[in-house]
């Protein structure tokens, strides 16, 4: 791998961070874009947050771009950007957690750190038939003892890749190829035939989110887009204005009458037929496209009035603002219709 070639931490960290939940085929061209981009901490650090969010776009979760961001600045505040050196330094900064911390602790550093997520787990949890759920405390620790003793006198880095690499390879979640795996005749779930109940998998139910974006251009061909607000998911990010629901799509008289509340204008609203949706990691999010417009009243300005905090932007502003991959849809749907209209 790339940022195994000369064990920079910086490179190190960057790399954990971006495949973080992302298959590495898919996180691959994105971290040689940053480290071409940010070469090190300082570059990484003085990066606007909206301008890195461009950049980050297509990988998501979000939140790991602004703790990346965040831990940059403090490293160049606190440290003067010399890079952490122990686990326990790592571990105080935003977004790394001990898992990150001890990846970075044996990929740059060779030390005897446990590198186990949840690929690992599910190995360790397999060979050894451990019960119960791997992320409570007390089946953490005895994986942690499990691949501290078979790692035995191995290269840390070598055996935390070669493990990571056959938990994302042979020993996957559904359905491994037992009958093809090297390590079947020491494997205890194997042979008591438990192997689809270890680990036990978790139900997450996920929360449903119903959005529905009003399309409002004016005369100029330009369209307003608002940022969503901090402590909400893909905060940071732009779209356009917003109704959300909880419960299912409302029609177009409920999305009237919730227009109608914060407006005297009567308002018109035309479904675009386009819909969307993205399962996030505890949600699902729905979106349908409306055109909306003012048709009396006090005016378009005092609806708009509502998105102090949106711009309006043309066709080439809108290329450049960071979005969700639901949004980015409509916006390209909008963009072909600018150009057919134009
Ligand atoms: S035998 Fe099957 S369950 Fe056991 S380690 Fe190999 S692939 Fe995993």
């Amino acid at each position: 791998m790339p940022w195994m070639e000369d064990r920079d931490p910086y490179k190190v960290w960057l790399a954990e961070v971006v495949l973080q939940q992302t298959r590495v085929e898919q996180g691959l061209p994105y971290f040689r874009k940053f480290v071409q981009k940010y070469p090190d901490v300082s570059h990484l650090a003085a990066v606007e947050e909206s301008v890195f969010f461009k950049d980050w776009e297509g990988l998501g979760y979000y939140q790991r771009a602004r703790n990346l961001l965040k831990a940059a600045r403090c490293i160049v505040a606190q440290r003067g950007g010399e890079m952490p050196t122990s686990y326990e330094e790592w571990l105080r900064l935003p977004g790394v957690g001990p898992y990150t911390a001890a990846a970075i602790m044996v990929f740059a550093f060779e030390r005897p750190y446990p590198v186990i997520d949840s690929n690992v787990a599910r190995v360790l949890a397999r060979l050894w038939n451990v019960a119960g759920d791997v992320s409570r405390a007390p089946q953490r620790q005895e994986l942690h003892a499990l691949y501290e003793k078979w790692r035995g006198r191995h290269s840390p880095s070598d055996f935390a890749q070669a493990l990571l690499d056959f938990g994302a390879m042979q020993c996957v979640a559904m359905r491994p190829d037992c009958a093809s795996c090297p390590l079947q005749r020491y494997c205890i779930a194997h042979a008591r035939e438990v192997v689809d109940d270890v680990p036990p998998r978790r139900k997450t139910l996920k929360e449903q989110v119903y959005f529905h974006y009003l399309l409002i251009e004016d005369h100029r061909h330009r369209v307003l887009v608002t940022k969503r607000r901090n402590g909400t998911f893909w905060s940071g990010l732009y779209e356009f204005p917003v109704v959300e629901s909880k419960e299912a799509f409302l029609d177009e008289k409920g999305l009237i009458a919730h227009l109608a509340a914060a407006t005297t204008c009567r308002v018109m609203l035309h479904y675009t037929g386009l819909e969307r949706h993205q399962v996030l990691s505890h949600r699902r999010v729905h979106a349908r496209l409306y055109r909306f417009s003012v048709l009396e009243g006090v005016g378009e300005h005092d609806f708009i009035q509502q998105y102090k905090q949106g711009i309006w932007a043309d066709a080439a502003q809108m290329k450049l603002l960071p979005m969700s991959r639901l949004m980015d849809f409509f916006r390209q749907w909008w963009l072909g219709q600018i150009t057919q209209s134009s």
